[in-house]
C-alpha cells in the first residue's frame, strides 16, 4: 500500500522524538531540496533555526554552512536524484566556536511506485574523531618516512619470514643496491653478508623471532662492488597494534672510517709502547691527579723497586728528596695552570739508598676540549753527568779561592804588621793611651776576622740546600771579599738596591760563587781603574741583578761563545768561571745575558725569579 504524504508525515512525527535523541544526521528534502524533516543533531551541527527551517533549501537557511558546501549539496542532490544510487560525501562544518565538525553524509533519494520523486534521504555521522586519528597517523607515516630518507644510516625493513619490505636511500648509498633490485627478487638482499657472518646473521635473526631483543654489535658487510665495511647494526622490532611482531627493522651505521683509526691508534699505541717498554729512561704516565697509571720497566733497572704500579704509586713519592717536593709540586701547578711542557730536576732514592738526579720532562696531554688527560714524564739519570758538572765547580771554585786568598793574605798582613806595631808600644805606653790603641787594634782583628770568615764561608763545602735569603746580604759579602783585589787596582764598588728587595729562595753559596766569578770578571777587565756598579731591581716576581764595569769589554762575535768551557783570554784563566755561572742561573731558573762595547766596558744581567716556579 502507497502511503499518501498526508498519511507519511504523522508518521515521521511519531518517530520525531526517537530521532532527536539520535547522535546521528538525519534530514529529509523534498525534490526542490527544501527541508522538509531533520532531527535535533543535523540541525546543531549546520547551525539551522529550529523553528524556521522548514520549506526553506540549505541556501535560504540561516546556517553554519559555507557557501562552497552550500554548492556542493546542490550538486550531489542532484546527482542522488539522477542515479538513484546512495551518494556518501563528507563535509566539514565550523562550528560557532571556530572547532570544525566533519560528517559523512550519504544521500539517498526515493521514488514511488510510478517512479516520481519523493524524498531524499540525508543521513551520516560525525567522523571528527577518526578524522583526527586518520590525521595523527599521516603525520607519523609522513615523520616516519623523514627519518628513513633523512637519516645516513642504512635502514632495511623485513617481515618475519625476512622478505625485503623496503630500504631507505642510505641503504642504496651505502650498499651499491637499488631498492626495487632487492624488490623484485632478482636479489636477495643476504647478500650484502660476507659467507663468514651467515651463521651469525642466521642467529641473530633467530634470537629475533623469538623476540628476544638484541644489542647492537659490530660486524662487517659487503658493498655491491666487493668492498668490505666494517657496520655496526642494531635491531628493533616492528609490531602491529596488537603487539604482534610483523617485522624487524635492521639499522646499519658505517663504521669503517671509526674503526680504521680505532686500527691505527692500536698500532701506534704498540709502537710507543715498544719504545717505552725498552727504554733505558723512566717512563711514566700519570693522570691530572698525579697517580701513575703507567710505569717502563726501566723503573726496575734503575731504581731497583719493582714495576708494580700499585706499588710504585705507593712508594715513588716517598724516594723524592725532600728538598726537591716543593719545587716539584710547583713545577706540576705550573704546569697544570699554563698547560705546557716543562723540565725540571730531582733528587730519587734508589732502593740501595743512593741519591739520584733525574732531569725529567713532563708533558701534558690534552684531549679535544682542551683539558689534562694525563701527563706523560720521562726521567733521566743524569747523576753522573751532575758529579762532574759539580767537580768543575769544586775545582773552578778551589781556584778562585786561592786567587782570593792570595789577596786576602796581603789584605791581612798590612793590619797584622799594625797590630805588631800596637802590641810592642803598648808595653812601654801609659795607661791613657792604652785604651786608644787597644781600640785600633780590635778594629783591625775584627776586619782580619771578616775577610777570614768570609773566605771560610765560601770555601765551606755545603749541601745543596735551598732557603729564603736575602740577595743585599750575600752581595755585601761578597763586595767585601774582593774590595782588597778591587783597591789595588784602584776600582770602586758601588751597590745600588732598589728598597724592600724580597727574599729569593736559593742555594745561597751558589750565588755567592756566581757573583764572585761576575765581579772577579769585571775586575780583572779593568787595569785603567774606575767604577764597578752593582744595581739591584725589583720586577714582579723576579729579581735583576746587573754588574757594570769599565772594562776592556767583549768583541761582540766571542759573547756568543760565553760560557763555553776553556774559553779565556787570559794567561793564567779557567775559561770554567762564566760556565759555572749559566748552570747556576740554571738551576735557580734564571736568566743571564751580556752587554758589551769594547774599551767601553760590559754590562752583565742575571735575573732571577723570587720563587723559582711561582706561577706569573
Ligand atoms: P776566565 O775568567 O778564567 O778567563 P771566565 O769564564 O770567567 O774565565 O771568562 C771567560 C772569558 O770571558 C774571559 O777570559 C774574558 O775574556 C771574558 N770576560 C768575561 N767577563 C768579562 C768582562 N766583564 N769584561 C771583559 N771580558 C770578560
Ligand atoms: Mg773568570
Amino acid at each position: 500500500m502507497m502511503l499518501t504524504e498526508n498519511e507519511l508525515l504523522p508518521r515521521l512525527g511519531v518517530f520525531k522524538k526517537l530521532i532527536d535523541v539520535l547522535p546521528e544526521f538525519i534530514c529529509l528534502k523534498n525534490r526542490d531540496g527544501e527541508w522538509i524533516e531533520a532531527n535535533e543533531f543535523a540541525l546543531q551541527v549546520c547551525g539551522v533555526d529550529r523553528c524556521s527551517y522548514k520549506g526553506k533549501s540549505l541556501n535560504e537557511q540561516n546556517s553554519l554552512c559555507s557557501e562552497g558546501m552550500i554548492q556542493r549539496s546542490r550538486k550531489t542532490d542532484k546527482k542522488a536524484w539522477e542515479t538513484g544510487h546512495p551518494i556518501k560525501i563528507q563535509e566539514e562544518v565550523r562550528q560557532k566556536d571556530g572547532s570544525y565538525i566533519y560528517l559523512e553524509l550519504i544521500k539517498q533519494a526515493t521514488y514511488d511506485e510510478e517512479g516520481n520523486p519523493l524524498y531524499l534521504f540525508v543521513t551520516g555521522r560525525d567522523i571528527t574523531q577518526h578524522k583526527e586519528k586518520e590525521e595523527e597517523l599521516s603525520v607519523a607515516l609522513e615523520l616516519l618516512e623523514s627519518v628513513l630518507e633523512g637519516t645516513t644510516d642504512a635502514i632495511l625493513i623485513i617481515d618475519t619470514n625476512e622478505s625485503l619490505i623496503r630500504v631507505n636511500h642510505s641503504f642504496e648509498n651505502m650498499f651499491g643496491w637499488e631498492e626495487h633490485e632487492l624488490l623484485n627478487g632478482d636479489i636477495d638482499f643476504h647478500i650484502i653478508i660476507p659467507d663468514e657472518f651467515k651463521a651469525e646473521s642466521k642467529s641473530i635473526m633467530g634470537l629475533l623471532a623469538e623476540g628476544s631483543t638484541v644489542p647492537s654489535f659490530e660486524t662487517q658487510r659487503v658493498r655491491r662492488d666487493g668492498l668490505r665495511i666494517d657496520v655496526s647494526i642494531s635491531f628493533s622490532a616492528i609490531r602491529n597494534m596488537k603487539g604482534r611482531v610483523i617485522g624487524f627493522c635492521l639499522i646499519y651505521r658505517d663504521i669503517t672510517a671509526h674503526k680504521k683509526v680505532e686500527r691505527a691508534l692500536r698500532e701506534s699505541e704498540a709502537k710507543y709502547r715498544v719504545i717505552a717498554e725498552h727504554s733505558k729512561d723512566l717512563i711514566a704516565v700519570a693522570n691530572p691527579s698525579g697517580e701513575l697509571i703507567y710505569s717502563s720497566p726501566s723503573h726496575e733497572a734503575i731504581l731497583g723497586l719493582t714495576n708494580n704500579l700499585e706499588e710504585l704509586n705507593r712508594i715513588l713519592f716517598s724516594r723524592i728528596h725532600p728538598d726537591d717536593w716543593e719545587f716539584l709540586r710547583a713545577a706540576f701547578m705550573k704546569a697544570r695552570t699554563k698547560k705546557k711542557p716543562f723540565t725540571f730536576e730531582f733528587r730519587l732514592m734508589h732502593q740501595n739508598g743512593d741519591w739520584l738526579v733525574m732531569e725529567t720532562n713532563a708533558v701534558p696531554v690534552l684531549n679535544e676540549w682542551n683539558e689534562i688527560e694525563s701527563f706523560v714524564t720521562i726521567a733521566r739519570d743524569i747523576t753522573a753527568t751532575k758529579e762532574t758538572e759539580e767537580l768543575i765547580r769544586k775545582s773552578e771554585k778551589l781556584s778562585v779561592l786561592g786567587e782570593l786568598a792570595a789577596g786576602v793574605a796581603h789584605e791581612i798582613r798590612n793590619p797584622l804588621t799594625s797590630l805588631i806595631g800596637f802590641a810592642q808600644l803598648l808595653k812601654e805606653t801609659d795607661e791613657a793611651m792604652k785604651d786608644k790603641y787597644v781600640g785600633i787594634m780590635l778594629t783591625e782583628l775584627k776586619r782580619i776576622n771578616d775577610i777570614v770568615g768570609e773566605l771560610m764561608l765560601v770555601a765551606k763545602p755545603q749541601a745543596v740546600h735551598f732557603e729564603y735569603s736575602s740577595l743585599e746580604d750575600m752581595l755585601q759579602s761578597v763586595i767585601r771579599l774582593l774590595d782588597t783585589q778591587a783597591i789595588i787596582k784602584n776600582i770602586e764598588i758601588k751597590l745600588k738596591t732598589d728598597k724592600d728587595i724580597p727574599s729569593i729562595y736559593c742555594v745561597e753559596n751558589q750565588l755567592k760563587q756566581l757573583f764572585i766569578n761576575l765581579l772577579k770578571n769585571s775586575i780583572e777587565a779593568m787595569d785603567q781603574g774606575g767604577v764597578i756598579t752593582l744595581t739591584v731591581m725589583k720586577k714582579k716576581g723576579s729579581i735583576t741583578i746587573r754588574i757594570e764595569d769599565q772594562g776592556s769589554g767583549i768583541p761582540k762575535e766571542r759573547i756568543e761563545k760565553l760560557g763555553e768551557p776553556f774559553y779565556t783570554t787570559k794567561e793564567k784563566g779557567t775559561g770554567l768561571g762564566l760556565m759555572v755561572c749559566y748552570k747556576i742561573v740554571k738551576e735557580h731558573y734564571g736568566s743571564i745575558s751580556f752587554e758589551s762595547e769594547e774599551d767601553r766596558g760590559t754590562t752583565v744581567q742575571v735575573k732571577l725569579p723570587i720563587y723559582p716556579f711561582s706561577v706569573v
